[in-house]
């Protein structure tokens, strides 16, 4: 039977900062340890405090925030480790000690006996200077069993907290896992479990060690950690929760905010079709599911998407159906006829069979030429230049035809596209808008490639997504704003 209880350990800061090519700066892993504070983590394991000084004052600052959480460092069996943890006011050390004979041998070039003797006595250390101590046992899941239970009995009998095991590799398969538990047995202490996800099972081995008995998760959002990353903190919450009715203590209406957060500051992207948090999780296509979907949305849809944060979203594509292209016409208020959706309907697919994603935007124009109207586009660009370089502020400058309005504007920026999409933005002003999502694909390979830029603008009760394409990303990047902001200035 599993625990009633599951602690969620959130290794976003350590473990998924090892992600290659990620480093975050303190503001940055201070912004993201509130964020887990607050959907409910229960241990944020903020980094490895010997690491690095800019480490360390990152530790420093979140465990100085006051968070409910439990603040953690990764330390070493190495005095020097804890030393450095404890500087920096930490309430725990995820004290890592490699059990299995290969670390041992290979990687120590000691013995089981040493590496007990070392246990001990960094766990004795840890605890006589206040500190919680989750052991870890690295690649406990290829340690010998006996060996493993040795070190559980030892460890607890030294007043550890949490015994963890880690599947350090990635290798195991869900029985294997649930036969390590079994066999660790009762414990004194809460047990967690660690999971890589290199064969594409961390989320499946956490569950399976839950239900033998474990009932500390270490989880990083997005799944993000080392090589192919951590078990992710949205796929074991809402798996725990419905499928196995068991709660973590996580607001997981919060949690596609988190992850667009963890995502935009350690820019790692999050694949569209990643369970739970992806672009495409509660996206759809497909006539026959839209359809159901429009009757039941639990036809095709077993979890709700607001129940992680998310929203129900419909694309336009080859396999749509036409009451999905009725439903995006209805939401956009444009009235047809049974002819005329049917010819918007073909449309759609001819451009669907063309490999095209039809946006809303393409939808009004699609439309707009069917029903036969001739729109006056609100705004017109007429002249843009932006300028960068290595000594330069980029910066761009915009002359825009509003309403019959000529409006000339200028801003600096990031770089020349967002100077030119803040010169825009300054000169429509008046227009109520929020650029909510910029996104863009090299859709041929290599520096003359063809890009293609999406954005998703929103105002008050509409979400606008259009594109732009060329073979310049500014320009690209202006005429998808601008698409998007003269459909949402038209009036219908
Ligand atoms: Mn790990």
């Amino acid at each position: 039977m599993p625990a009633k209880k599951i602690l969620v350990h959130d290794t976003t800061l350590r473990d998924g900062e090892q992600t290659p090519g990620v480093s975050l700066l303190p503001d940055e892993k201070l912004r993201i340890a509130k964020a887990l504070d607050e959907i409910g983590v229960g241990v944020i394991e903020a980094g490895a405090a010997i690491t690095s000084e800019g480490e360390q004052e990152s530790i420093k600052k979140i465990a100085k925030e006051g968070l409910r959480a439990e603040i953690s460092s990764f330390a070493r069996i190495v005095k020097g480790d804890i030393d450095v943890a404890l500087k920096c006011d930490v309430d725990s050390v995820f004290l890592v000690s490699p059990t299995s004979d290969l670390h041992i041998k290979y990687k120590l070039g000691i013995d089981r006996e040493e590496l007990m003797k070392r246990t001990l006595e960094a766990i004795d250390y840890s605890k006589a200077h206040g500190l919680i101590v989750d052991l870890c046992t690295e690649d406990g899941s290829r340690t010998d069993v006996d060996f493993l239970k040795k070190v559980l009995s030892a460890a607890t009998d030294h007043k550890i907290d949490r015994f963890t095991v880690a599947d350090t590799v990635g290798i195991m398969v869900p029985e294997k896992i649930f036969e390590i538990f079994t066999k660790l047995g009762k414990s004194k202490v809460p047990l967690g479990i660690h999971c890589h996800d290199d064969l594409g099972l961390a989320t499946a081995n956490t569950l399976s060690a839950v239900r033998a008995g474990a009932s500390v998760v270490d989880v990083a959002v997005n799944g993000l950690g080392e090589r192919a990353g951590n078990a992710s903190l949205e796929e074991v919450v809402m798996a725990l929760r419905l499928g196995y009715g068991l709660e973590t203590g996580i607001k997981t209406e919060k949690i596609a905010s988190i992850s667009d957060l963890v995502e935009r500051l350690t820019g790692v992207p999050v694949p569209p079709n990643k369970a739970i948090v992806g672009e495409n999780a509660f996206t759809h296509e497909a006539g026959i599911h839209v359809d159901g979907i429009l009757k039941k949305a639990e036809t095709y849809e077993a979890i709700k998407p607001e129940s992680v944060g998310a929203r129900r979203t419909f694309v336009l594509g080859k396999h749509v159906g036409m009451k999905a292209v009725k439903k995006m016409l209805d939401d956009e208020k444009i009235p047809v006829t049974d002819d005329q959706l049917r010819e918007v309907f073909n449309q759609v697919k001819y451009m669907g069979d063309k490999g095209k994603r039809v946006t809303n935007v393409d939808l009004e124009a699609i439309s707009d030429s069917v029903l036969g109207i001739s729109r006056e586009k609100a705004i017109k660009v007429m002249e843009l230049v932006a300028v960068a370089g290595n000594t330069i502020t980029p910066t761009a400058s915009v002359k825009i035809m509003i309403d019959g309005r000529v409006v000339v504007e200028s801003s600096v920026g990031t770089g020349p596209v967002d100077a030119a999409l803040n010169a825009i933005k300054h000169a429509t002003r008046d227009v109520p808008f929020e650029l909510v999502e910029y996104h863009v694909d090299s859709i041929s390979g290599g520096a003359d490639a063809v890009v293609k830029v999406m954005v998703k603008l929103k105002s008050k009760d509409r979400i606008i997504t259009s594109q732009g394409a060329g073979t310049d990303i500014v320009l690209a990047s202006v005429d998808a704003l601008v698409n998007g902001l003269n459909s949402l200035m038209t009036r219908r």
